[in-house]
């Protein structure tokens, strides 16, 4: 019998995440990221699933985009840190990836370059998020260096991103539009600004490329309590089961540290999954799951391959239930608050050991 952590992945949930960016965007194409492994949902079954729908997939390096290939991805795909060195070009060359450029060293390697092929290239550029991009100053001339490149494809995509788009009292967002349409100005073009947040709340940062990411895995960058988080389907589902019970006396601890007492007689469930798994160690002692559809406090220390919960008021377990650790109850929101951090963070970390099964 194998283990019983699974991370299943609602196929058709994301088609509905997937149609919903696409709508949002209106005349604009919707680029699906799915750098990091798909955020943590298994890059090659959500890499299948998305590439009849999309006209290219986004990640954020060679290796990622190489294992597409491997995947039998034929789609273009878009490398969102560009190329890191020389020798990366002929690989782009090669096999069709297309590249965010983003530095002056990169510009140098391109008009060094001689390619069989020409690449497709998007031209970043800093409107404000100071972390990737040339400076606004910068883009017509780097446009132009560009357009005269024979390494270079001739439709050169404008980009650039944004730093605070899920704050919508906050005027950052407003600033980097501004930035961005005046750098941009006189460049004849299509253009790609809006990630999740942006695509989901800013209508004038949707242009002919919008790059939706943490959307599509059905949660909105705005929390749980947003209106269009209901219109968001969760694809993943991460279960296990209980594995062991047992009676506590009043007195008795559990797990690591014994940091947790029974205070009174308590029934224990034991759990396959832990934060070895990706379960988050800091949701200790604040956390709760689903079984049999009631909830049961994590009691005691997450610990690498198991955690602990107190199911004194769970009539029904025995050894098989079935335990949910995030789906639709515990929301992946709540779980990020718990440990502490934010939904895409606890999604992106469920770790290789845990198998993606993809529901059709
Ligand atoms: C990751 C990423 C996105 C997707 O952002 P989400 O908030 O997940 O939608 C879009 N553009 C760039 C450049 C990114 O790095």
């Amino acid at each position: 019998m194998s283990r019983p952590v699974q991370a299943r992945i609602d196929l058709p949930a994301l088609r509905h995440n997937y149609a919903l960016a696409l709508h949002l965007g209106q005349s604009g194409q919707a680029l699906p990221i799915i750098k990091a492994n798909a955020y943590g949902h298994g890059m090659d079954i959500v890499a299948a699933t998305l590439e009849p729908l999309a006209p290219a997939l986004g990640v954020a390096c060679m290796e990622e985009a190489l294992a597409l290939r491997e995947a039998g991805i034929r789609k273009p795909v878009l490398l969102l840190e560009g190329f890191f060195r020389a020798e990366e070009l002929v690989l782009a060359s090669r096999h069709g990836f297309w590249l965010m450029l983003h530095h002056e060293r990169q510009l140098a390697a391109l008009a060094k370059a001689r390619l069989a092929r020409p690449v497709t290239c998007w031209l970043k550029i800093d409107s404000g998020m100071h972390r990737l991009g040339f400076a606004p100053e910068r883009a017509g001339a780097v446009y132009d260096q560009l357009r005269a490149m024979p390494a270079v494809a001739d439709e050169i995509v404008l980009a650039t991103h944004f730093s605070n788009a899920e704050q919508l009292h906050d005027d950052s967002t407003e600033r980097q539009l501004r930035c961005f349409e005046q750098a941009t100005a006189t460049i004849q073009a299509p253009r790609s600004l809006a990630n999740s947040a942006a695509l989901m709340a800013w209508p004038a940062a949707r242009s002919d490329w919008n790059r939706p990411g943490f959307m599509l895995y059905g949660h909105s960058p705005f929390g749980a309590a947003d209106p269009q988080a209901e219109e968001l389907r969760p694809v993943m589902t991460l279960r296990s089961e209980v594995i062991a019970l047992r009676q506590l006396a009043a007195g008795e601890t559990v797990g690591y540290g014994d940091s947790w007492t029974a205070s009174r007689p308590s029934r224990i469930a034991t759990v396959a999954i832990g934060y070895g798994d990706g379960y988050p160690r800091r949701a200790s002692g604040k956390a709760w799951v689903s079984i049999d559809g009631q909830r049961a406090p994590v009691v005691g220390r997450v610990s690498m391959d198991l955690l602990s919960v107190d199911v004194s008021q769970v009539g029904t377990v025995e050894i098989g239930s079935e335990v949910i650790l995030w789906g639709r109850d515990p929301g992946l929101d709540e779980v990020a608050e718990w440990a502490g951090t934010n939904g895409y963070e606890v999604m992106t970390r469920v770790t290789q050991r845990v198998p993606r099964i993809a529901l059709s």
